[in-house]
């Protein structure tokens, strides 16, 4: 027999499922959560729930009250207490105060359309980005205009009281954190590509965490093990490996799945009325076959 204290050592598996409470759960997401359920499950480890609603602009009470009873009606059973973001803004300022102590964020006071008009000038210059450049979620990459601005004048103007936003020096954080990799179960060790997003916004006047910021930090705080989640955020992890590395957390493995796409091959979002786990329960479609039903709708 063991002694006691051997089971301490056993590592126990832990996923979650994070979604954002900015709408209503579609096929989509049945996917992932079943992924990460079953494969704790199956594993003899822990699933547990976090509602990402840091953007208090999009995510709503009552989108968060339907997400708990679709995925509950879906047979889906998660430890208690779901972590909500929005109770836990300490832990994210705290993590950005640790990045200012390092130095390895800086104010950034461009405005939306400021940024517009830099990318397009930071295009046009002789060794400025290539043109176009984009991060692999499609949004221009910034240019970097604030990260040079002199200390004193960051300092006054953010006693001045001006707009700002906390952007990552990732060029400087990658120096710092040398080669990364992480460990993705379908695509094996993958090498860390930290500038792929370029310098990212970690927080904002209003909006104390980035997802990137609160994603890292809760992926450790709630000791995840495996991250199970779609393909869409392959890339986003590689900032995410970054930030793990500067704010000296693990790095739990990652599981990216496919993604579920509609008969036009686009995937599933709000337009999707029909295919939401609301719709399929009201149409009296069974728990169990719009869990079958996912299998149907899988890209590739
Ligand atoms: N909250 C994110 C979403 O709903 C998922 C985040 C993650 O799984 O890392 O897309």
């Amino acid at each position: 027999m063991f002694p006691a204290i051997a089971r301490d050592f056993v590592a126990v598996l832990i996923t979650r499922f994070a979604p954002s409470p900015t709408g209503l759960l579609h096929l989509g997401h049945v996917f992932s959560a079943w992924q990460a359920w079953s494969l704790a499950m199956a594993r003899g480890g822990r699933f547990l729930l976090r509602l990402e609603d840091t953007d208090t602009g999009r995510c709503r009470r009552e989108f968060e009250q339907a997400i708990l009873e679709d995925l509950a009606w879906l047979g889906l059973k998660w430890e208690e207490p779901v972590l909500r973001q929005s109770a836990h803004v300490e832990r994210y300022r705290a993590a950005l105060a640790r990045l200012q102590k390092l130095d390895l964020v800086y104010p950034c006071f461009c405005t939306r359309s400021e940024v517009r008009r830099e990318i397009e000038a930071a295009a046009s210059a002789p060794h400025g980005l290539p043109e176009g450049a984009r991060d692999p979620m499609g949004s221009p990459i910034y240019p970097g205009t604030c990260r040079n601005l002199p200390k004193a004048e960051r300092t006054s103007r953010i006693k001045r009281g001006d707009a700002h936003a906390w952007r990552l020096d990732s060029a400087l954080a990658a120096e710092r954190s040398g080669i990364l990799t992480w460990e993705d179960e379908k695509a094996g060790v993958v090498t860390a590509e930290p500038l792929t997003f370029g310098d990212v916004v970690l927080a904002r006047k209003g909006t104390p965490t980035s997802y990137h910021l609160a994603v890292v930090v809760d992926d450790a705080f709630q000791e995840i093990s495996l991250v199970v989640r779609g393909d869409d955020l392959f890339a986003a992890t590689h900032i995410h490996r970054l930030l793990q590395a500067v704010l000296g957390l693990p790095s739990p493995v990652y599981s990216h799945h496919p993604l579920l796409v509609d008969a036009q091959g686009r995937r599933f979002a709000k337009r999707d009325k029909d295919l939401t786990i609301r719709a399929l329960r009201e149409s009296g479609v069974a728990p169990v076959d719009v869990v079958a039903m996912t299998a149907n709708y899988l890209d590739g």
